[in-house]
């Protein structure tokens, strides 16, 4: 049985007016596909504030094409650059740091946030926008990670209504519209396997930056990438589900699919599986969401079921890919073991990206950091930054000491 995270009431949610859009992560891989599906859509959605990193010169260009009011960057001097870049008669609000994403998360012109920030990051304005009722389209699953408990409180005392914008949550969304909740009893997340599927640890252990970053069907960021090549992006798309929707964790399954074309399924009581298929283009998710209920036009190249020919199934493999256990076991521990794996592993994975660690000693790290942890109550935001903090800096130290 399904228990969604947010009220689904669409009855008064049609798309009759245009609506005003907060983009969090802007210049990221979510963000750009995000306003690729706005441009084709301009009478419906308008953009009023765009938020980026690092990446100014991305942001300025984004800024001069939708001139939106409200710019964030991360801190005074990327600003003060970003002001040079813009031309002289545009003068949007620039907000900064911390602070100035969750004002832009709180917007009180905007309809819809995207939260598309990476990683932990993205956790407090994310919180700031369920605070503020907002209609959330949610793409940073590290927020649901490290807090979906919270957020499915707070969700539910704000009426913050929450989409997924991931698309295997999303295509689970969209195979439960118009069913009874109660009538579902398992959900399939399907993984393309990355691309190590069917590799041996010795071939693991040698592994580049390179081959990890060059996942064989979607074009994603480094940081999901390397979770995708570890399968630890799945490990956090079960818990992500499992918050989502309401799910006991032994009903969301796994099941590598490596053509991505079956986005996820739900299965129904009566024994019917519904699925959801499509190109693998995040524009497609982020669509539906923008327009939900309704949908929108994208003029993507169809699906051609012919020229894929075989979609093929099989079990991921857990010895290979200890990712997936290690959140498995996070979930069932509690939230301080959630906060502790994601930390442990976006610490591991920017040593690897960094060419400081090998790609068997992400889920070796993982699993340290968890065995160290000692249970501790999740509360607040405060404590899970702390507690964020805490872990990141142990796994940090340690690593040195073992260089
Ligand atoms: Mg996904």
């Amino acid at each position: 049985m399904i228990n969604y995270i947010s009220s689904l009431d669409i009855s008064s949610y049609h798309l009759t007016r245009p609506r005003s859009i907060v983009l969090l992560g802007s210049t990221g891989s979510i963000g750009t596909s995000t306003l690729k599906v706005i441009e084709k859509h301009r009478d419906l959605f308008s953009v009023i504030g765009l938020a980026g990193a690092r990446n100014i010169e991305l942001l300025a260009s984004q800024a001069r094409k939708f001139r939106p009011e409200y710019l964030a960057v991360l801190n005074n001097d990327l600003a003060e650059k970003l002001k040079k870049l813009l031309p002289s008669e545009y003068k949007p609000h620039i907000l900064t740091g911390q602070d100035g994403y969750v004002e832009l998360a709180k917007l009180s012109e905007a309809d819809i946030i995207l939260s598309a920030m990476v990683g932990a990051a993205g956790l407090a304005p994310t919180m700031a926008a369920v605070k503020s009722g907002k209609i959330i389209l949610l793409a940073n699953k590290e927020s649901l990670v490290l807090a979906g408990h919270l957020i499915r409180k707070y969700t539910r005392a704000s009426h913050s209504i929450i989409l997924p914008v991931d698309s295997e949550h999303n295509a689970i969304f969209q195979a439960l519209a118009g069913h009874s909740f109660q009538d579902a009893c398992k959900i399939v997340l399907t993984a393309s396997g990355g691309p190590f599927r069917g590799k041996s640890k010795e071939f693991l252990q040698n592994v580049t930056k390179a081959q990890a970053l060059a996942h064989p069907n979607w074009s994603m960021g480094a940081k999901i990438s390397i979770d995708s090549a570890t399968m630890m992006n799945k490990g956090l798309e079960i818990i992500e589900a499992y918050h989502l929707f309401g799910i006991e964790p032994p009903r969301i399954e796994v099941l590598v699919h490596p053509q991505s074309i079956v986005h996820s399924l739900v299965a129904y009581k009566d024994g019917s599986f519904l699925a959801h298929l499509g190109i693998p283009d995040m524009q497609i998710p982020i669509a539906y969401c923008l327009a939900y209920p309704d949908r929108v036009t994208l003029n993507l190249k169809p699906l051609d079921l012919t020229q894929v020919g075989t979609l093929t199934f099989e079990p991921p493999d857990e010895e290979l890919f200890p990712c997936l256990r290690l959140a498995k076991r996070a979930l069932e521990a509690g939230p301080g073991y959630m906060v502790v794996l994601n930390a442990a592993n976006e610490v591991a994975v920017d040593l690897f990206l960094r060419d400081r660690i090998n790609f068997l000693q992400i889920p070796e790290i993982i699993s340290r950091a968890l065995d160290q942890h000692e249970g501790q109550e999740i509360d607040s935001l405060q404590t899970i930054l702390e507690l964020d903090a805490r872990t990141r800096q142990l796994v940090i130290s340690e690593c040195i000491r073992y260089d």
